[in-house]
């Protein structure tokens, strides 16, 4: 049998609503001010499944889409005529044939990157550091007439503070930006993530990369809430009856203070659900909230389902997974919550 006739994993499950990704989609498109609104969907679409995210949100309008590496362009499948791929690390050494093969256009981030591509005479896109200090050319690079010569389609800039709209990196970015693009001929400019555009019109430009708000993460940029767009769930495959006083997984961090029926799920942090849920996530029955007992382990999550008693052995449990709560809960980002989902479940789109 080859493994992609392999049956789906059915323990654990990975819930997709394409509908609540392409209405965020649509809401960060409405709030960019008439920016063209693209897409990142690098590290497999935020964890999600690049492939089917990208079709959601190509069919609902999305033109840009924004990846990391070259191989993550194929695993988009094939895309119809008028949807541009962006590669975020731009041209390393030895991907120069990868990168002229490809269906996608780079984003150079060095200057030797940027030299090597001259020789092609083709199109790129261009990412300038205007004080996040992480990748890309620096700006006095920029204007040393380096881009010369060069076919640039859009100039990119990447915001370090955009999450914390009071900062004063982000007006000092958008001015430096925007004189920087004053001097560079690009046909576009591009400079908000998603909280980027929750910034406001001028740090719109003409083209917007949101990430995780399509994914249901950090700010809304606009009055509702964000809509969830993963969800997950594991089978029950032992209940079980804890008496008052026994202790509870490995470590023994939890003791029964009564009674308890406990749920043992397949669900565990090879799974993504984080060690650090241990003792705070919690799943969900019918709207009631069932805790995590005990530490989370590989492979199993023990839940305290007291609450709800109807439970059977084989039953799906719905994990509390929203991404705000769970961050906090948990200490991790909600970027990390998301691409760290792990290769084991199914994985339903709807
Ligand atoms: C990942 C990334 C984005 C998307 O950021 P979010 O915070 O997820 O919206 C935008 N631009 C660049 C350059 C990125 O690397």
């Amino acid at each position: 049998m080859k493994s992609c006739d392999a049956p789906a994993p059915d323990a654990s499950r990975l819930t997709v609503d394409t509908a609540a990704l392409v209405a965020n989609w649509r809401r960060f498109a409405r709030a960019g001010s008439g920016a063209a609104c693209g897409a990142a969907v690098k590290a497999d679409g935020y964890g999600l499944g690049a492939r089917r995210i990208a079709a959601a949100l190509v069919a609902a309008g999305c033109r840009d889409l924004f990846v990391a590496h070259w191989h993550e362009v194929a695993a988009l499948g094939p895309l119809p005529e008028g949807v541009r791929v962006a590669v975020l690390h731009g041209v390393m050494p030895g991907d120069m044939a990868k990168a002229l093969a490809a269906p996608a256009v780079p984003v150079l981030v060095t200057a030797a990157q940027v030299q090597a591509w001259k020789a092609t005479g083709r199109a790129c896109d261009i990412m300038v550091d205007t004080g996040l200090n992480r990748l890309g050319i620096g700006m006095a690079e920029a204007r040393s007439g380096l881009l010369d010569g060069l076919d640039i389609d859009t100039l990119h800039s990447h915001l370090a503070c955009s999450e914390t709209p009071d900062n004063p990196a982000n007006e000092a970015q958008r001015i430096a930006f925007t004189d920087l693009a004053a001097a560079i001929p690009a046909r576009r400019r591009a400079l908000a993530n998603s909280a980027g555009i929750t910034l406001g019109p001028g740090w719109h430009f003409d083209l917007t990369r949101p990430g995780i708000g399509l994914y249901g993460g950090g700010a809304s940029p606009d009055a509702a809430p964000l809509a969830a767009v993963a969800g997950i769930a594991a089978r029950i495959i032992q209940l079980r009856d804890v008496p008052a006083g026994a202790s509870i997984g490995y470590g023994a961090t939890y003791t029964a203070a009564t009674p308890l029926r406990v749920a043992v799920v397949a669900l565990g942090y090879a799974d993504g659900y984080a060690r650090s849920l241990s003792n705070r996530g919690r799943a969900l029955v019918a709207g009631v909230a069932c805790p995590v007992v005990g530490r989370v382990s590989m492979d199993l999550t023990i839940i305290d389902v007291s609450a709800a008693p109807d439970l059977a052995e084989g039953d799906w449990l719905s994990m509390d997974f929203d991404l705000g709560a769970t961050a906090a809960a948990s200490g991790r980002s909600e970027y990390e919550l998301l691409t760290g989902l792990g290769a084991r479940y199914a994985r339903v789109y709807t």
